[in-house]
């Protein structure tokens, strides 16, 4: 790998197949495989990431939002694309992209089967959304008949496939709740079935819910943050592989006297004689406030230098008292050996915020496979 002479973002492609092909290794060889690329493919890049895992042959992709989804059609990726969040304003843009949503809602149904009569539609593939726990988005059990009435009563839609979400799958102490959610969906999906003449896909499982409960696969599993090297545990990172590193490289180096202090609002006070790196990486790069005031840290020259004080908007100050460096030396903020999950740790997030929040300031460099 050249070493960084400016901010970039590096997307290991290999990485990316090494992680697919582990998550599929967990599946029953017909289980279908739904690649989620939301924000971005978690800050990665969502182009880049979606023609690769479309050349593995991944079934499924989704976004969140109908744009997301838009600019992945206009890049010609033509695997089928599940928008998890669409709203109204936005179904003529979802159906011209062939875009496919999620039907959360009875409002979302009427106003989805309004628009796609209006467009003279055929069986337009929508994915029923069920809560099951989480309470974020989702039809409730008791609305099974009305949906199946208004299926009937159309010819323009027709459930692709029936799904829900995990509330708590990463989670060890949540395991009786979490199959109860497993339970449930399996028994509104029965009863909606029953009110078919065909079968919809049934799915359930984000990545800890591949990892943890075989049981939930069904027809097909939707993962996302494995996909970018993170499995929620330490022995499933393990065998996973970060595709993004974020380097940096030192523009000035300051060596400054006891009772001196370091950037905005003078919060780091030297305690004798230092030495502090200044990074062209700030909170506008998604290097948010949290980081500063020694919770987070990078790496120089292989050694851990802790961020201090205040972030600013283009740039932080690492103390690197003590550590060979000079102006110009490439700065790992994290990689596949120091984890982004690491970083967001030490100030109290996951990985998923910390990676989807690298901002499109950054340059984005794609490592072929
Ligand atoms: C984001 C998302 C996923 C992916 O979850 P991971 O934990 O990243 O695997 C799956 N399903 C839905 C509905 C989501 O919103």
């Amino acid at each position: 790998m050249p070493k960084a002479n400016e901010t970039v973002l590096e997307i290991d492609l290999s990485a990316l197949t090494h992680n697919f092909n582990y998550l599929k290794s967990k599946l029953k060889p017909n289980t279908k495989f739904l690649a989620v690329v939301k924000a971005f493919a978690y800050g990665s890049d969502s182009v880049a990431i979606a023609k690769h895992l479309e050349m593995l042959n991944v079934d499924y992709l989704a976004v969140a939002y109908a744009k997301e989804g838009v600019l992945l059609r206009e890049a010609g990726v033509t695997t089928p694309i599940l928008v998890l969040h669409p709203q109204p304003v936005n179904f003529i843009t979802i159906i011209k992209h062939c875009l496919e949503p999620s039907i959360y809602s009875q409002r979302i149904l009427d106003e989805f089967v309004k628009v796609a009569e209006a467009e003279h539609q055929n069986n337009y593939p929508i994915h029923i959304k069920f809560n099951t726990g989480l309470n974020r988005l989702g039809f409730w059990e008791n609305d099974i008949d009305l949906i199946a009435s208004k299926l009937s009563r159309t010819k323009a839609i027709k459930a692709k496939s029936l799904f829900s979400h995990l509330a708590a799958s990463e989670d060890k102490n949540e395991i009786e709740f979490t199959k109860n959610q497993i339970a449930s969906f399996k028994s509104i999906a029965e009863d909606f079935k029953s009110k078919l003449d065909y079968s919809p896909w049934l799915h359930l499982c984000n990545t800890s819910g591949i990892i943890n409960y075989p049981e939930g696969h069904l027809d097909m599993v939707r993962s996302g943050i494995g996909l970018y090297g993170f499995g929620n545990s330490a022995t499933e990172d393990k065998q996973l592989k970060p595709i993004a590193s974020l380097k940096s490289v030192i523009s000035q180096i300051h060596n400054i006297e006891k009772g001196e202090t370091v950037g905005y609002n003078r919060v780091y006070k030297a305690e004798g004689f230092e030495t502090t790196a200044t990074i062209p990486i700030g909170h506008a790069d998604g290097i948010t406030r949290i980081y500063g005031k020694g919770n987070g840290f990078v790496f120089v020259n292989g050694q851990k230098a802790p961020i201090i004080g205040n972030v600013c908007m283009d740039m932080i100050m690492v103390n690197v008292t003590g550590i060979n460096c000079k102006e110009g030396d490439e700065v790992i903020i994290f990689d596949g050996l120091h984890k982004a999950s690491n970083l967001a740790e030490s100030s109290g997030t996951i990985s998923y915020e910390i990676i989807t929040a690298i901002s499109q300031r950054v340059k984005r460099n794609i490592i072929p496979a």
